[in-house]
């Protein structure tokens, strides 16, 4: 591949509005660009990366002995009323409606739908164990969409359902996919940790956690050397001090420049290393005020609603309807309340989970009252609700166990019978008696793992991918090109020699200065760099760069592959 044809969309600043180093370096080197809240396009070069990884899935899954279907991304609600879902799931379900005033939903999982197809399918025992996969979209109406495709709304997945006679069957296939998941992360070259995870509200009886070891992880995991792993939720965070009365005087600061955001963020006191991203504002009537703002920081996507009446604040924002606000929010209506609700309202329990800052002004815009929560989440060492304490032994004696962040990239999980019992997915035994299947369901999150791998693997020049991942396996960088045609020829005819040996190649065939050249391909994170010039023609040998080696070395022109092998 030329970058003439393969156009890079590499940005120079870091988006001010990308909280963690993944989010940030997809977004500098081009690998995707935001939509909507929790929706991201990836360009051809993030893409790439994607469709590896979805390969290492397949092949693994494959190889396990379960079979790939493509199920609907969106799903009648009978089956959702049938497992008893379409209640309980909540907001997190984007729910439609068709022309005819039917229920749908688009998948945030699919449970339901396989085992429809397979009470229609499977009649015997014989048939069974069956576990069948798909790589697809889902939809997830997260509440707190962020970092980037980390928790996206719109998501790729490879779900996987198993379907057995018997626990004995399932366990076995367990086994199967804990080992496939384990082979997946491996040649993903990612630092990873099963863990047992809860059960919860959907029991059975085990459940594994995949995580990606990584401070900006959301999960805490503790786990010794010997072998103890598990998923420990760490202590609450600090509640924050409960929404004050209606009416309730806040401290008034007088406040006559606020005009921007971050004229805002400064009056506020917002440490700089937060990133102010968006402004709710929202006219209220129980204080005394005219304005609600509710700042957020980081990743959350939201517009400001117009407020007519104070262009000084609403003039900067981005205008968009209330609907958006609570579709971004991920709330269902009632829990943020129309625009204009009181603070109390807009301030609940769920609202407090994100904001920031809760900020009422007055008429003229003069006068800011305003309350903030201080929210960081405990350190991991610091507490647990498992009684686990790094440095001391685990619960089965081995130790000493330790402590650390993790990112949830893969859920393995033995259901029992929870959905074929509702759904009557029930087949044949050997004495010719119908019984209730019993099942398996395994989740990878493909887009998440990119994201993951991201953030065990950069550097401040940019991206390192481990080699299995890569969106390309070598960048070429001639230099000079535009004046020798000796080194243009050269650098084409090794474009064409490491592709015809089965390597990934991108040659930099833009003509552009070494340092520009230099720093894109280190953005992008290729694990190989060559370099072609006049002077390593004359003396036979190239320069070659591995991504994470602090110098260049010196490369046999004529042996080239072998020495890349
Ligand atoms: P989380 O705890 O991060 O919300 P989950 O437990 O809700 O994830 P599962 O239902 O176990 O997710 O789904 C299987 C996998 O899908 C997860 O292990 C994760 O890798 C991925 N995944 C879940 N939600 C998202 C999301 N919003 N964006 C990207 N990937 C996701
Ligand atoms: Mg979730
Ligand atoms: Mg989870
Ligand atoms: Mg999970």
């Amino acid at each position: 591949m030329r970058v003439s044809q393969f156009p890079l969309n590499t940005l120079k600043e870091t988006p001010a509005d990308a909280e963690i180093i993944s989010h940030q370096l997809m977004l500098r080197a081009g690998y995707i660009r935001r939509l909507a809240s929790g929706l991201y396009t990836w360009l051809p070069l993030g893409l790439r990366v994607l469709r590896r990884v979805e390969g290492i899935v397949r092949e693994e899954m494959n190889r396990a002995g379960a079979l790939e279907v493509l199920m609907p991304a969106v799903q009648p609600a009978e089956l959702w009323q049938e497992s008893g879902r379409w209640d309980f799931y909540g907001a997190e379900l984007l729910r439609l409606k068709d022309r005819h005033d039917r229920d749908f939903c688009f998948g945030p999982t699919h449970e339901e739908v396989i085992t429809d197809l397979v009470r229609r399918e499977v009649r015997s025992y014989r048939q069974l164990p069956i576990n069948y996969y798909q790589i697809q979209t889902k939809f997830r109406d997260e509440r707190r969409p962020r970092f980037g495709i980390m928790r996206a709304r719109e998501f790729l997945m490879k779900d996987a359902y198993s379907f057995h006679i018997d626990g004995d069957s399932l366990a076995e296939t367990y086994r199967q996919m804990h080992a496939a998941y384990t082979r997946i992360f491996e040649r993903c070259g990612l630092d990873f940790r099963a863990v047992e995870a809860d059960t919860g509200a959907i029991g059975g009886n085990a459940s594994h956690e995949f995580h990606v070891l990584a401070s900006s992880g959301e999960d805490a995991i503790a786990f010794s050397p010997a072998g103890f792993a598990a998923n420990v939720e760490l202590a609450p965070c600090p509640q924050p001090d409960p929404a004050p009365a209606p009416g309730t005087e806040m401290a008034k600061i007088a406040t006559p420049d606020v005009h921007t955001i971050d004229e805002l963020a400064g009056f506020l006191n917002i440490p700089t290393e937060q990133t102010v991203k968006t402004l709710v504002v929202a006219a209220s009537e129980e204080i005394d005020a005219d304005l609600v703002a509710i700042v957020l920081r980081g990743d959350h996507e939201l517009n400001a609603v117009k407020a007519e009446k104070h262009p000084w604040i609403a003039e900067p924002l981005r205008m968009a309807e209330a609907a958006e606000i609570r579709t971004a929010f991920g709330a269902d209506p009632g829990s943020l309340g129309p625009v204009g609700s009181p603070i109390p309202v807009l301030a609940d329990q769920a609202m407090l989970g994100m904001a920031d800052f809760v900020v009422g002004a007055n008429e003229d815009g003069h006068h800011l009252t305003g309350v903030n929560w201080g929210r960081d989440l405990p350190q991991p060492e610091s507490a647990d609700l498992r009684n686990i304490t790094e440095g001391e032994p685990a619960p089965d004696g081995s130790g000493p166990i330790e402590i650390r962040r993790g990112i949830e990239v893969g859920h393995i999980f033995q259901l029992g019978d929870k959905y074929s019992q509702a759904l009557g997915a029930r087949v044949l035994d050997e004495d010719g008696r119908e019984q209730v299947v019993t099942m398996g369901c395994y989740g990878i999150g493909v887009s998440r793992v990119v994201a993951a791998a991201i953030e065990q693997n950069s550097d401040e020049r940019g991206i390192c991918w481990p080699t299995a991942i890569a969106p390309f396996d070598i960048a070429l960088c001639p230099i000079g090109a535009k004046k020798s045609q000796r080194v243009r020829e050269a650098a084409e005819q090794l474009h064409d020699e490491l592709q015809a040996a089965g390597f990934e190649v991108l040659l930099d065939d833009r003509g552009q200065r070494p340092g520009v050249m230099f720093a894109d391909m280190e953005l992008i994170g290729i694990p190989h760099r060559i370099v072609i010039g006049e002077r390593g023609l004359d003396a036979g040998e190239l320069e070659y760069q591995d991504r994470r080696a602090p110098e260049a070395e010196h490369l046999p022109l004529d042996n080239l592959i072998d020495a890349l092998r």
